[in-house]
């Protein structure tokens, strides 16, 4: 199963993925996770992406682009993937339909958790205070990602629509509630 996780921060994306890959048995690959663990360890990518983490603002597109082309490529993709918080772009959605292209691969569907901003915002904060350890849950920082969302990644939708892969499931509820919503939006993908 090769799908997309698509909604604003603080839907529940991350979450929800941990829990399809292992339903499923594919990795989860966190574009987020990647930068900041890239971060925290301080490496040459680190160096690179912090002031866009913190401030709120999308890394650039190639180097993200570069990054999941190299993570698809490995072997333990070859029986599905669960893409989190990529592609945020029309730029890195066309990206990524040349790398799927190029390795013979068809994407099954686009799941879109949707949810309001007012309770977006309250979440963020709310794992910011609780030590989620993002130095971007900051009540300031949201409201910054989510106009970039709205901005860059909402388009996305729209452009996911038109190739009928996408799914929209209501993210308000419980872990469990969504999984379920979730589970039955994907049927039997
Ligand atoms: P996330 O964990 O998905 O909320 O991502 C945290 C931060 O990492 C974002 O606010 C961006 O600064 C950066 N980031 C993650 N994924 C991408 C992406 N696909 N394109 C650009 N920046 C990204």
């Amino acid at each position: 199963m090769r799908i997309i996780l698509l909604g604003p921060p603080g839907a529940g994306k991350g979450t929800q993925a941990i829990l399809m890959s292992q339903k499923y048995s594919i990795p989860h690959i966190s574009t987020g996770e990647i930068m900041r663990s890239a971060v925290s360890s301080n490496s040459s990518l680190g160096k690179e992406v912090k002031q866009y983490l913190d401030q709120g603002n999308l890394v650039p597109d190639d180097l993200v682009n570069k990054l999941v082309a190299e993570r698809l490529a490995q072997a333990d993709c070859n029986n599905g993937f669960i893409l989190d918080g990529f592609p945020r772009t029309v730029a890195q959605a066309d990206e990524l339909s040349l790398i799927l292209d190029k390795l013979k691969l068809k994407l099954d569907a686009v799941l879109q958790i949707s949810l309001a901003q007012d309770v977006l915002i309250e979440r963020i904060q709310k794992r910011g205070a609780m030590g989620s350890g993002r130095t971007d849950d900051t009540a300031e920082t949201a409201i910054k990602r989510l106009s970039v969302y709205m901005e860059k990644t909402a388009p996305l939708i729209g452009h996911y629509k038109s190739t009928n892969l996408l799914k929209v499931v209501d993210g308000l509820g419980t872990i469990e509630q969504v999984q379920d919503r979730i589970s039955k939006s994907l049927g039997n993908i």
